[in-house]
Parts: C-alpha cells; structure tokens; sequence
C-alpha cells in the first residue's frame, strides 16, 4: 500500500458497471436513487462518479481509512456478535447531513478548501484489502465511514475477495441503493444496515434525498434476504416527536418485525452545534414505542450504562436474556450457535455463524 498525497480522485476510478447507456452519448449512474444523468465531463452528486470519455468512471483502488471495530459499533447487533468488523471508508457522499458524524471523510470532495481536509488515500488492491481483514482477526468486512453505495464497484470487487477468505460482509448505509445495486451486490454481501433519518420529506430533502427510496431500500434488501438492521438517530427537534417516531416504527412493522432497530443518541457534531445531546428518556420513550409498535427487538444504544438493558437481546417468547452487552463487551448467554433460544427453542432471526446465510424470517 504506498501513501498518496495531493492525489486527484478522478485518477483513481474504474469503469463503472452500475450504469445505462442513453440517448446523446450521456449515461445514467444505477447506484443510488438519484440516478443522476451525466453527460460527457459531468460529476453526479456525489462528485466522485463522472462520465469519462470511455463511460461511466466509478472509484477504486484506494481507501481513505480502515479500523477493526467490534461489529457492534456498525451497528449490527443479530450479526456474528462479537466479532471484528475490519472497516474500511472511501471518500464522497449523496446527501449532505448537517449532523453527519464523518464528515471529514464524507464531504471532503465537496469541499473547496482540500487543505482542512484529508489531503491523502492509501491505494490498495482488493486482495490486499481483504487480506488485511483477515491478517487482523476479522470475521466481517465493512464498508463505511463515508456512504458506500456510491462506491458499489470498489465494494463488489473487495466482498468478492472477502468471501473466498470466509468473511462475512457488509454495508453501513443512508438507504439510498437502487433495487440494481442490491442485487449486484448481494452474491458478495450479506448484510445492510440502513439509517433510517426521518420519516418527514421536508427533513429528507434537506439533507438530500427522499424518503420512499429509503423505505424501498430497506424494503428490497429484506426481499432480497440480505440481513437488515435500521438505525435511527434520534435527534433533539429534528425527529424526536414521538408522532414520527411512531411512523418509523410503523414502517419498519410493516416490513418485518424481525428487522432490529437502533435508536440512537445524537451529540452535535459539524453544522448541527446549535442543540444539546439527545437526554436517555426521549432514548428510552423512542424504543417504546419501537416496542409497543410490534417490533421485536429494539436497542438503544450510544448512552452506555444509562439505558443498558435496552443494549441487550431477549427472547421475545419466553423473555430469557439471549445476548448481554455491556457497551461493546458482549456475552452470548441464552442462545445456541444455530441460533435457537436455549430457555424455548425458538429460533432467532440473524446470521450467528459463518455457514449462515441472512434471513429477516420470522420466527
Ligand atoms: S452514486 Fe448516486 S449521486 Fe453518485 S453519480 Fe450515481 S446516482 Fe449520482
Ligand atoms: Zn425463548
């Protein structure tokens, strides 16, 4: 891997593969909804895809940072518990969240003064990415850190090496792949985990996209059998009326009750300073009414130790304490490798060993 600095990011692509030929030599990107039509010279939103002379280029070859994270920190909580989730990010994104918490990584092509930013990648093969995974104890390569369906190429061909090693992998997404990115992707992916931001449009179109794509992403992935897990970051006057949250537990009831979903505390970070951290009872509210809406297994996460239980994973028959975690200290406690209640025999959905495929069933 050599270090690269002043780098031009349009050198490091690849002929893109999620892409539609179109009238008047222009292509129309398939990643993600925005299905940006790009005529010859022009970026999509994301900046980083651009239609090149020889078609859609589409990046590759590089990462912009990489950590071995507990798969919990993803969050995936029904997926390999405890395991090591090598992480790697790339550069870009199609929204711009003022409360994004990777904004460094996320929003640096957007951003005409590169010199705050990072100002350097590290090239790297796909081989040598999926190596490095397995060279550091990983059980489940991740990509993250900036959004991932911008860069499904880079993606298919790291997951594609992964799996020949015997690693799980995933994507921690804002919900905004195209029902062909799913598919292209999901030979070589095993889980996606969405960030459910709002269920108010005027709150997605401010950070750039629309709510139905998300939904229908969330939505397919289930379909596609892909083990979905949804987070929502509850945010103090952005989306904590109990009303929408209401609608989000709703929604994701109506796809499966078996979908997991993290409610999550919000601290201000970049252009969202002008409001307090979210308190653990609108934490605690946000996942009752996750539970009296029908979903089965809540968590509310980023306040360790003020809503612990709700870190936890029960049996929703009999009740028995399944998984505990302590933060990202997780202990398998009621649960058998095939992923059957020790206490009642019912059977937990997710992906608890390697030889698991992911499945949303119910139980
Ligand atoms: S990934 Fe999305 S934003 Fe980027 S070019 Fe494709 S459709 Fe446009
Ligand atoms: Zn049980």
């Amino acid at each position: 891997m050599t270090r690269d600095s002043n780098h031009s990011l349009d050198d490091l692509t690849h002929p893109g593969q999620l892409v539609q030929l179109v009238e008047d030599d222009s292509v129309r990107c398939l990643a993600c909804s925005h299905r940006c039509l790009l005529h010859p010279g022009r970026h999509g939103i994301c900046q980083v895809r651009y239609r090149a002379a020889d078609g859609l280029r589409v990046p590759w070859g590089y990462v912009a940072g990489t950590n071995l994270d507990p798969v919990e920190k993803k969050p995936f909580f029904h997926f390999l518990p405890g395991s090591g989730a090598f992480t790697f990010g790339m550069l870009g994104c199609n929204f711009h969240c003022d409360f994004c918490q990777n904004w460094q990584s996320s929003q640096s092509p957007q951003l005409t003064d590169p010199e705050n930013f990072l100002s350097w990648v590290e090239r790297i093969s796909p081989i040598d990415l999926a190596g490095m995974a397995v060279r550091r104890g990983a059980a489940v390569l991740a990509s993250s850190y900036n959004e991932p369906v911008i860069t499904a190429e880079w993606a298919h061909a790291v997951f594609s090496q992964a799996k020949q090693m015997g690693l799980k992998t995933i994507m921690v997404s804002n919900g905004y792949a195209t029902p062909e990115c799913l598919e292209y992707l999901r030979p070589v992916m095993d889980g996606y985990k969405v960030d459910l931001k709002s269920m108010r449009e005027e709150n997605y179109r401010a950070m750039g996209g629309q709510l139905k794509h998300v939904l229908a992403a969330i939505e397919k992935a289930h379909a596609l059998r892909y083990w979905v897990e949804v987070v929502t970051l509850v945010i103090p006057g952005f989306n904590d009326d109990p009303a929408e949250l209401w609608d989000a537990a709703r929604a994701i009831r109506g796809i499966s009750p078996d979908l997991p979903w993290h409610v999550t505390g919000f601290h201000p970070d970049y252009r969202m300073q002008d409001r307090g951290p979210t308190q653990p009872a609108t934490l605690l509210q946000a996942a009752e009414i996750g539970q009296e809406a029908g979903l089965r297994y809540v968590y509310a996460g980023n306040l360790p130790g003020k809503v612990s239980s709700l870190e936890n994973t029960y049996c929703p028959g009999c009740q028995a304490l399944l998984v505990e975690r302590t933060g990202y200290r997780v202990q398998i406690i009621g649960m058998q490798m095939d992923g059957r209640c020790t206490s009642c025999g019912r059977v937990i959905p997710g992906v608890w060993s390697a030889s698991d495929r992911a499945t949303n069933v119910a139980a």
